[in-house]
């Protein structure tokens, strides 16, 4: 693992996990695509063998506390591969060796990136974005913020997918300065943080943590004269809605990841994704167990002791009719094919339907009489001898 890896691959990105992922829901991530693209499960298939790589890579990484805080450190330090020689900058790579940063060579305190990069390297890295404000420094472009949103579905809704709106308040450039901040839209760049963001304090390792940068607030930017509208900050509230598909056959507490529909980017960068955390509510009848449906079916004693042909209600259809053999148990589980929740590939579960043999409360005479003959036809018959013979044993 080199540390330009570090810099330049979005490990979060190939687990589909936010920065700010705990252990657990890295650890959960990475098992369910390791899954899908486990090489046994895709015989043959390149990429999917190329992506189980990369998502075992990632996991290394991010799922080793100690490896994951270096990570994070190294890429806050480089913007997220974003210190490439932009248009404007020197061209070519950006291609110092970061093995010195790391090396703790540059012994403790470095006092931000800019102590890491020698002679030469500031021209290349911030030449050039904002020459038209005069101040002959590049800001990098910078990725829009992942943004996490609920929603509730009905039972039916989850098992069938469902487009439904989302309201949604995010974090928008402000229109009347074009996020700059800036009443001219040439704001200055912070002399605080060199147009990171972000300023760092040694730790005496050889390593330093980063902070946002107060003076900017982590833009990176200050306004020369501040925009009247968002008051310098270069950014709006905006809300608006929007329609999201939410997949077939979710469960309740799913966490779905829309690319691209969170945060806008700034300077030319990506939108950030859009998490949609999904609630499902219970239904009254049915239950969900992975892609099967569940339901339990009352029968009374004759429909089990004789057996016979049930009726079944269904989820959305037509019920359906289940043959019940003869002498079928107190909470036997039947299956009905194809009558359960809706897989990714379009086919569907089934449903489990369980039978629970009802007792009447009430009697008429004659179903007394009925049942008193039954007691006398199978007098003889205890329930209970084997129950006693297995107490006895062992
Ligand atoms: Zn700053
Ligand atoms: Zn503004």
């Amino acid at each position: 693992m080199s540390t330009k890896d570090f810099v330049e691959k979005d490990y979060y990105k190939v687990l589909g996990v936010p920065k700010d992922a705990t252990d657990a829901e890295i650890k959960k991530a990475y098992r369910k695509l390791a899954r899908e693209f486990h090489p046994d499960a895709n015989k043959g298939d390149d990429k999917a063998e190329e992506r189980f790589k990369e998502i075992s890579e990632a996991n290394d990484v991010l799922g080793d506390s100690k490896k994951r805080k270096e990570y994070d450190e190294a890429r806050a330090l480089f913007g997220n591969g974003g210190f490439r020689a932009g248009p404007g900058g020197a061209g070519g790579n950006f291609n110092f060796d970061l093995g010195d940063l790391f090396g703790g060579t540059q012994g403790g305190g470095q006092g931000g990136a800019a102590g890491g990069f020698g002679g030469g390297g500031l021209g290349d890295v911030f030449g050039g974005l904002f020459n038209r404000g005069g101040t002959g420094t590049r800001v990098q472009p910078r990725r829009g913020q992942d943004i996490e949103s609920e929603v509730t579905l009905s039972f039916t809704e989850a098992v069938e997918g469902a487009t439904v709106p989302l309201r949604m308040s995010s974090q928008a450039p402000c229109k009347a300065c074009s996020g700059t901040g800036d009443k001219n839209g040439t704001p200055r760049v912070c002399p605080t943080c060199l147009g990171t963001g972000q300023v760092s304090r040694g730790t005496g390792g050889g390593f330093s943590l980063t902070d946002p940068c107060v003076d900017c607030k982590g833009r990176g930017l200050i306004a020369q004269d501040p925009c009247d509208v968002c008051k310098g900050s270069g950014r709006a509230k905006s809300s608006k809605t929007m329609q999201v598909r939410i997949p077939a056959g979710v469960s309740d507490n799913q966490r779905i990841r829309l690319r691209g529909k969170g945060g806008p980017g700034e300077r030319g960068g990506p939108a950030g994704d859009l998490y949609v955390v999904v609630h499902v509510d219970a239904h009254p009848v049915f239950g969900r167990k992975g892609d099967n449906l569940t339901v339990t079916v009352p029968v009374d004693f004759t429909e089990a002791a004789l057996g016979g042909e049930v009726k079944v209600p269904t989820l959305g259809g037509p019920p359906v009719t289940l043959k019940l053999p003869a002498g079928t148990p107190n909470g036997r589980t039947m299956r009905a094919r194809g009558k359960g929740a809706v897989r990714k590939d379009g086919t569907r579960g089934d449903l489990l339907v369980t039978v629970e043999v009802k007792v009447p409360g009430d009697l008429s005479n004659e179903a007394r009489d009925a049942l008193e003959a039954y007691r006398k036809a199978t007098a003889g018959q205890d329930p209970r001898a084997e129950l006693f013979q297995a107490a006895k044993g062992a």
